[in-house]
């Protein structure tokens, strides 16, 4: 028997050294040279693809890696090949069936395989381990017969099943175990001096799997259209574990976690305190995270149960960090909540605000205040420290002494009495109704 192997990479190799163990007689081509280890194997081998097709040979073995099957399949002068049967042994099968059923001459018979091991699980033997196979088109059953009975004869279990059926249990089977081995890669697991057995098992699989090429995980990806869904299923499930987590965490503790955007005194909170009511909140507790990428953050990472941002202003406009921060996290939406804002210019307790020089809050405020402003305090700079300081968090650091001495602030009114301020004056916001909208949202079920 002589086979020609195309792709003398891993898998090629590795089937050459079982092939050659009973003197088969094994020719190869591939891209790179490999004519060392083809030597030490006793293989034929050439980079030049003219001349390898044309080699007489019983079976011409296709092992290159699954996204350049499809290239290589066209740069093949299939005119002059001689062998009597074409098989593949690229670990998806309804891609390359399709293909070869497209290119091949009629002349050629196809035959489908995949060995469900490599040169990992198959090092020592391969007894009991499967081998999937479709005959496509077989006319000369004698080569295929003699083909199908070398595995059989290693101990094998030969598994006859249509390439479509394979490819579906392949989803599940093999690119799970794949995307499982690659996750913990990424997750940088090492051994620990308290190894449990089911850990060394995933250190095994973690090795087992990154060994292989990415082009061979791509293509379990991307050439199996099940592999798609079961991609989502893997996020899906490790979703909904870590909400029963979070759940059972909150079913203990009995209190509703709720994140805001601003600070004590902000408007996020008098939104949320709306919030609150609306629902019938009965037993909660309030976590000041300033700005909506912290409180999305939170939700995701389980700390909080439900959180409360804005995202629009009738006046300033759209609130951009927001707009982010929701494309970034992943969360569901129970209500957008509109509430209209009433700005207040506040000055510490006996301050004299003509002596002022500068408004330190939140460029949303500034927006919201600009015409106002420019009219009645022209002689007032703007300041803006960073988005930590929201508009609550300015009249708090005002309250505290810790601004300077010319400063005065843009907050609510609620801050303002919350934090001892003088209120200068009432509802400086240029568009009376300056109606705001906030998010108030939970995590994600599925
Ligand atoms: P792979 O990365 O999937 O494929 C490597 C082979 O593809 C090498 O021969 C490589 O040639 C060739 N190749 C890659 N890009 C090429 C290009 N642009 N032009 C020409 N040749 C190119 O790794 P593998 O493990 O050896 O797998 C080979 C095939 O066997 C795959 O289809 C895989 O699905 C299948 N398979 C693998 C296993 C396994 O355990 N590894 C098990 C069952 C089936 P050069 O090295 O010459 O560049």
């Amino acid at each position: 028997m002589h086979i020609g192997i195309l792709g003398f990479g891993t898998f090629g190799q590795f089937l050459a050294t079982h092939f050659r163990e009973v003197d088969f007689h094994v020719s190869s081509w591939s891209r790179s040279d490999y004519s060392k280890q083809a030597e030490a194997l006793g293989v034929e081998f050439t980079q030049d693809l003219a001349a390898f097709s044309s080699q007489e040979m019983d079976i011409l073995l296709l092992a290159v890696s699954i996204p350049v099957f499809g290239e290589i399949l066209g740069r093949i002068p299939w005119h002059t090949v001689q062998a009597d049967l074409v098989v593949d042994v690229l670990s998806i099968k309804t891609f390359p069936k399709e293909r070869m059923q497209q290119i091949l001459p009629h002349h050629l018979d196809i035959l489908c395989t995949h060995p469900m091991f490599g040169p990992d699980s198959g090092a020592r033997s391969w007894e009991g381990l499967n081998f999937m196979y479709e005959k496509v088109r077989i006319r000369k059953d004698a080569t295929c017969k003699e083909f199908l009975h070398f595995f059989e004869s290693k101990g094998c279990s030969m598994i006859p099943m249509p390439c479509e059926q394979h490819d579906q249990f392949a989803a599940r089977s093999q690119f799970l175990t794949h995307t499982t081995g690659r996750l913990l890669s990424s997750m940088y697991l090492s051994p620990t001096p308290i190894n449990t057995k089911g850990y060394e098992s995933l250190l095994t699989l973690m090795e087992q799997t990154t060994r292989d090429s990415f082009d061979l995980y791509y293509g379990l990806y991307s050439f199996n259209d099940h592999a798609h869904q079961e991609l989502s299923r893997i996020e899906q499930a490790l979703r909904q574990l870590r909400n029963q987590l979070f759940d059972r965490e909150r079913e203990e503790r009995e209190t509703q976690i709720i994140g805001i955007q601003g600070g004590e005194g902000s408007f996020n909170h008098q939104a949320c305190m709306e919030l609150i009511d609306k629902y019938s909140i009965d037993s909660y507790e309030l976590r000041y995270l300033i700005t909506s990428e912290k409180v999305l953050k939170a939700l995701n990472e389980g700390e909080i149960d439900f959180g409360v941002f804005a995202i629009e202003n009738s006046g300033s406009g759209t609130v951009l960090p927001s707009i982010y921060s929701m494309s970034k996290y992943s969360h569901e939406i129970i209500e957008i909540h509109h509430m209209p804002l009433v700005q207040c210019l506040l000055a510490r307790q006996g301050q004299d605000v003509s002596k002022a020089q500068q408004i330190i809050t939140h460029p949303q405020a500034i927006k919201q205040c600009a015409k106002t402003l420019g009219a009645t305090y022209p002689h007032l700079s703007s300041e803006y420290l960073s988005d930590d300081f929201d508009t609550a968090e300015c009249a708090k650091r005002l309250g505290e002494g810790k601004l300077p001495e010319d400063a005065v602030v843009i907050a609510s009114k609620t801050a303002g009495e919350r934090y001892g301020l003088q209120i200068v004056e009432e509802g400086i916001n240029d568009d009376p109704e300056n109606m705001t909208s906030f998010v108030f949202c939970r995590r994600r079920e599925n």
